[in-house]
């Protein structure tokens, strides 16, 4: 099933996101619509805010396949940064060049019930850091200099009226 996207500004995406406690046949029918919403939208990642759910939730997408995750943590990141340019389906049309740490460990439960260790770097990297903050309710327009942000608030003003 197709969900509906949230977009900014809607006030769940700024919230953040909360744990998972158990693993049951809601949250397994949340993720296989969360990946069908996402291939969808023609995207690569997504996150439970994302759909209007505050569970820390979130699915990636890359040529390793689909992966499903509950409770990520950031637990190591490498100095050496690297910098793509990110889009969002949150935030259609807008783009932001991050830079982040290239090389990163994330913990998360599997759908198994189980804690895995990824071991990412490059795109993936960036994936999974860029899901970790919808949890956190950060957005890709968090990482704007200062003078563009303004700009964009001007904007949401202009779109909402
Ligand atoms: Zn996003």
């Amino acid at each position: 099933m197709i969900l509906n996207i949230k977009k900014y500004p809607d006030t769940i995406l700024r919230r953040p996101a909360r744990e998972v406690k158990k693993i049951d046949s809601e949250i397994i029918d949340l993720f296989d619509n969360m990946v069908v919403t996402m291939r969808n939208a023609n995207g690569i990642g997504i996150a439970g805010p994302q759909i209007g759910v505050d569970l820390q939730i979130i699915v990636v997408d890359t040529d390793k396949g689909v992966r499903k995750l509950m409770n990520p943590k950031l637990v190591k990141k490498s100095k050496w940064t690297s910098i793509f340019e990110e889009g969002c389906l949150s935030l259609p049309n807008i783009h932001v060049k991050i830079k982040r740490p290239k090389e990163i460990t994330v913990s998360a439960l599997n759908i198994d019930g189980n804690i895995e260790m990824i071991e990412a770097d490059g795109l993936l990297a960036h994936i999974l850091q860029h899901e970790i903050d919808h949890l956190k309710g950060r957005l890709i327009i968090d990482y704007l200099p200062f003078f563009k942000r303004l700009f964009m608030k001007r904007w949401q003003k202009l779109a909402v009226k």
